[in-house]
């Protein structure tokens, strides 16, 4: 039996608050969206001196439809770095949040994000709503996400969960897997939120091997993009139940859950308003077509964003979901843009082809990828992170018979030369602040590109 997403209701009253939820449509609802997105661009030009500068050009009210907003410029995440306090819509005592997010250590200027005292309770009320597709009064949820400063997504959805009297633990990022398993044991947990690979890392180490299997195990996997073949290998080998939460700091760290049917995103439609664009044009695709999303914020008081692009590429699922919703769905991340690479062939490579692969192999708890110059060919190397009890040489000759067998690799053999794989440790090192990605180490950059072709 699935049931329909809590959001449904949940938004059925942020939108309309004396309705019920039978009258809940598509019209409903993208009506409410843009009254929010005219009063969030009237407010930003007003309020926040990028946006006063941004769209100086486009008449008093510039957006009367969908069609209007789709000519209004583009946020990017370089704007965020270059001049964060130009976004600010309220004084800076007011603001209770901010959070830095510097992309990687090499480039200097960091992007940071505003949240006041009533952006931070949208995101609770979403955390609290969220969470009740999964978990009821009496589940023990363990939060392995930072949760330590107030505010924090781990914080912050402690105490959403409090709201359906369900206790958490925040428990923050596994540095140590076989430690972790220990208290997940101890405080008989029932509900994991964690990155996909950290949650991994806990059922692949010896102790979750033999202990995990059979407690049937609720799953969050919290990121931007999820591998299927690890929700495959928790679903099918050790009984658990997967859900994937797509967010963003941006997003004011929520964006979208899964419903029991557990196939696409239900987004927060009363507070965000997604758009799917093709990367190169900039121009709106309809449902079913993959492109980048981008985000426009309905609600948001410190710093509003009106167009901004996630970096991240997905589709709108056009078939109704088996939960019954009028809401739309939002199909698993598929990459992040900037994340792919060009190899001497032409052939794109990405860490999720990669993951896909990888993590089929049961002693694979993480790895690392780049690419660096061999004369004139590419040059792969991939070190892998494996469980204590793995044969290392056995699992780095099927990890090499894996990786020829994708499909842009195999296609690009002869200008590529892929390094014996080998192993590192049995330490977890992806600590989850950072994103996976496969590194470009190769002198000569004219194969790489920033653009999105052919994937
Ligand atoms: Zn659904």
């Amino acid at each position: 039996m699935i049931s329909k997403t809590p959001l449904e209701d949940w938004i059925l009253k942020k939108i309309s608050p004396k309705k019920d939820s039978s009258n809940l449509s598509r019209a409903t609802i993208e009506n409410f969206q843009l009254e929010k997105i005219k009063e969030t661009i009237a407010y930003a030009r007003l309020k926040s001196p990028f946006y006063k500068k941004l769209l100086a050009g486009f008449g008093s009210n510039p957006v009367r439809s969908f069609q209007d907003l789709s000519i209004l410029p583009f946020t990017t995440s370089d704007d965020l770095k270059d001049q964060p306090m130009q976004f600010l819509c309220v004084s800076q005592s007011t603001i209770e949040r901010c959070v830095t997010l510097q992309s990687s250590a090499t480039t200097g200027s960091a992007k940071r994000i505003f949240f006041t005292k009533e952006d931070l309770e949208h995101t609770l009320d979403f955390f609290h709503h969220g969470m009740s597709t999964l978990v009821k009064a009496g589940d023990r949820v363990m939060i392995l996400l930072p949760g330590d400063r107030p505010d924090s997504v781990g914080d912050l959805l402690s105490r959403a969960l409090l709201r359906i009297n369900v206790n958490s633990i925040k428990h923050g990022f596994v540095t140590n897997p076989e430690k972790t398993l220990n208290d997940v044991l101890k405080d008989d947990i029932t509900c994991l939120v964690g990155t996909p690979v950290q949650i991994l890392a806990l059922f692949r180490c010896n102790k979750g091997k033999e202990n995990l299997k059979d407690r049937s195990m609720k799953v969050l996997l919290t990121t931007d993009y999820v591998p299927s073949i690890i929700s495959t290998v928790l679903e099918n080998i050790y009984n658990c139940e997967v859900y994937s939460h797509y967010g963003m700091t941006e997003m004011g760290y929520g964006g979208g859950v899964e419903c029991s049917a557990r196939c696409g995103h239900h987004m927060r439609e009363a507070d965000l308003f997604i758009e799917i664009i093709d990367p190169k044009t900039g121009k709106i695709l309809p449902d079913g077509e993959m492109g980048e999303i981008v985000l426009t914020t309905l609600n948001r008081i410190g710093m509003p964003l009106i167009r901004y692009r996630t970096g991240d590429m997905s589709r709108f699922l056009t078939n109704p979901c088996p939960c019954g919703t009028v809401l739309k769905r939002l199909d698993k991340i598929a990459c992040r843009i900037n994340s792919v690479v060009y190899l001497a062939s032409g052939e794109p490579l990405f860490m999720p082809l990669l993951d896909e692969a990888l993590f089929e192999l049961p002693d694979v708890m993480d790895f690392t990828a780049e690419l660096e110059n061999k004369g004139d060919k590419d040059c792969l190397k991939i070190k892998l992170v494996l469980a204590a009890q793995a044969n290392d040489d056995e699992v780095c000759a099927a990890a090499m018979k894996k990786i020829k067998l994708i499909p842009q690799i195999e296609a690009s053999k002869k200008q590529l030369f892929i390094e014996p794989v080998k192993y590192i440790s049995d330490l977890i090192i992806s600590s989850g602040t950072q994103k996976r990605t496969l590194s470009d180490n190769r002198k000569e950059q004219s194969y790489t590109s920033g653009e999105f072709e052919g994937i």
